[in-house]
């Protein structure tokens, strides 16, 4: 059943819940408590053993929210999140230590460093889509850089939203990781406090809502937020895994409802034919010739999110443009992999983050051409190319601006621990992801040691003319 349709929670976490919520947090991290190695590396191991404990159970939640399919749920969510875990707890050690750095002449006799400090009370707002990883990968960051945290999941994701409740009530430190469940008076209230830092997932127009209330307490935000995600692709490729790939980017994730899976594709004219014969292909041999009957591909979220994801098919700008795929299945809130074909610029679908199983190809004369159609949008979360043109890979990356790019694959650099995950523009501000997520929760404070030798009297009054020409 879609999470609209089920009854929604009494509110009953209002404003004074809240202040005594932030009180009581305020108190731990005051009390020095999470600040120790010891304690950090307690809860990440908790954080790891909840996730192994319960693989079943999220694995559960994810199908009643989404009807992830299994191995997807596993890989993407559960794998993700465990190794994320596991690499910040190797590196958390050497990240804590001061970083020693050079002084300069104005200061001399003297040394420096730079503390990384916990900044101190937390929120973790977080998204549908990857409800169990997009909770808890920033709740590790928050954990592993001293702070005390409140996660709020998405309400769109009741099943995991009610588990992470539960599980992280058993298992983590309760004095200073505490999960609220609910909606947008839940969220509002919440976001009415001062905070250290607040970490939203979620759509830009939220994004500003989450910005506006930071910026009553100066309080610093990271906003991991989506876009129009393009792929351009080359001729000069292997054709049959760019297909497998894109479709992998696509459908495989999420059925599309992830905020880096491909948005569109852009191609040139004559080769477009030729790549649509292949993904037809690929398609069919991964989800057979009834897609809406396919245990691999996930439904659509909501009925609220079926509507606006229909509503991108039905504009009258784009009837006659598809040219695979198509069928829906209202009760089941399922959408079949559909493609179309030069859709008019002006139509909805090429004007709103597609975030579902729709994917336009949009054709020019000249692939560099697409570099200008990226930039004069909105900044992108991610941005694809293949081809086998060494030129055309060292223009994309030196002209298209993006949170990131990957060349010859769609998604997978969200993999690498070492790269930052995150927007540029309206994609979002911040970064995440291995030692970018502990910097992210973290205040990077300045330190300098001076000792009682090498006092220049020059720098004391009075200004003589002598000690002017010493300058
Ligand atoms: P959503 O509906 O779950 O909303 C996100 C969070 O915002 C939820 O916790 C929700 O309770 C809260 N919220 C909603 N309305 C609010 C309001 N008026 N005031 C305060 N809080 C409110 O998720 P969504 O926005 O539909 O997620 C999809 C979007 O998120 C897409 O744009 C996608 O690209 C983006 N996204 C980005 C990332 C990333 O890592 N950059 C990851 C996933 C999704």
């Amino acid at each position: 059943m879609a999470s609209e349709d089920k009854k929604p929670k009494a509110a009953c976490f209002d404003g004074e819940a809240a202040r005594s919520l932030v009180k009581e947090l305020r108190g731990t991290f005051d009390a020095g408590k999470t600040k120790s190695y010891e304690w950090r590396v307690l809860q990440l191991k908790s954080l790891l053993k909840l996730t192994k404990d319960h693989e079943d159970d999220i694995i559960d939640a994810l199908r009643s929210d989404l009807s992830k399919p299994v191995l997807e749920a596993f890989v993407s969510e559960i794998a993700m999140l465990k190794s994320s875990c596991e690499f910040t707890l190797k590196q958390l050690k050497r990240w804590m230590v001061p970083e020693k750095v050079k002084t300069s002449i104005t200061t001399f006799p003297s040394s420096a460093e730079i503390v990384s400090e916990p900044l101190g009370i937390v929120l973790v707002i977080s998204a549908w889509n990857y409800p169990f990883l997009l909770s808890l990968d920033p709740v590790i960051g928050a954990i592993a850089a001293g702070n005390a945290v409140v996660l709020k999941p998405s309400e769109i994701a009741p099943a995991t939203s009610s588990l992470l409740a539960k599980l992280l009530g058993e298992y983590m430190d309760s004095s200073a990781v505490k999960v609220i469940e609910g909606a947008v008076p839940e969220t509002s209230a919440l976001l009415a406090q001062k905070w250290d830092k607040i970490f939203y997932t979620g759509n830009g127009k939220v994004g500003s809502i989450v910005l506006a209330a930071a910026a009553k307490h100066l309080t610093p935000v990271s906003l991991e937020l989506g876009g129009k995600c393009p792929v351009i692709v080359d001729s000069n490729i292997n054709l049959i895994i760019t297909a497998r790939r894109i479709i992998a980017g696509k459908w495989g994730m999420n059925n599309g409802q992830a905020c880096i899976s491909a948005d569109h594709i852009i191609t040139t004219k004559d080769f477009a034919p030729k790549l649509i014969d292949a993904l037809k292909v690929e398609l069919v041999k991964f989800y057979g010739n009834d897609p809406l009957a396919s245990e691999d591909l996930s439904r659509i979220v909501s009925s609220n999110h079926f509507a606006r994801v229909t509503k991108l098919l039905d504009d009258d700008k784009v009837s006659g443009k598809i040219v695979h795929g198509g069928q829906k299945d209202q009760s089941n809130l399922k959408i079949a992999p559909t493609i179309l074909l030069d859709v008019p610029e002006d139509s909805l679908i090429m004007n709103e983050e597609i975030f579902g199983p729709l994917l336009p190809i949009v054709t020019v004369d000249n692939l560099e051409d697409s570099f200008n159609i990226i930039n004069s949008g909105e900044k992108p979360l991610a941005a694809y190319l293949f081809t086998n043109n060494k030129k055309l890979k060292e223009s994309f990356v030196r002209n298209v601006s993006a949170g990131g790019l990957l060349i010859n694959d769609v998604a997978l650099h969200i993999t690498n621990p070492y790269l930052p995950f995150g927007g540029v523009g309206e994609s979002g501000i911040g970064s995440y992801h291995g030692r970018f997520s502990f910097d992210t929760f973290t205040h990077k404070k300045a330190v300098l040691y001076r000792s009682f030798t090498g006092d220049a009297s020059a720098r004391y009054p009075p200004y003589t003319p002598g000690k002017l020409r010493l300058l």
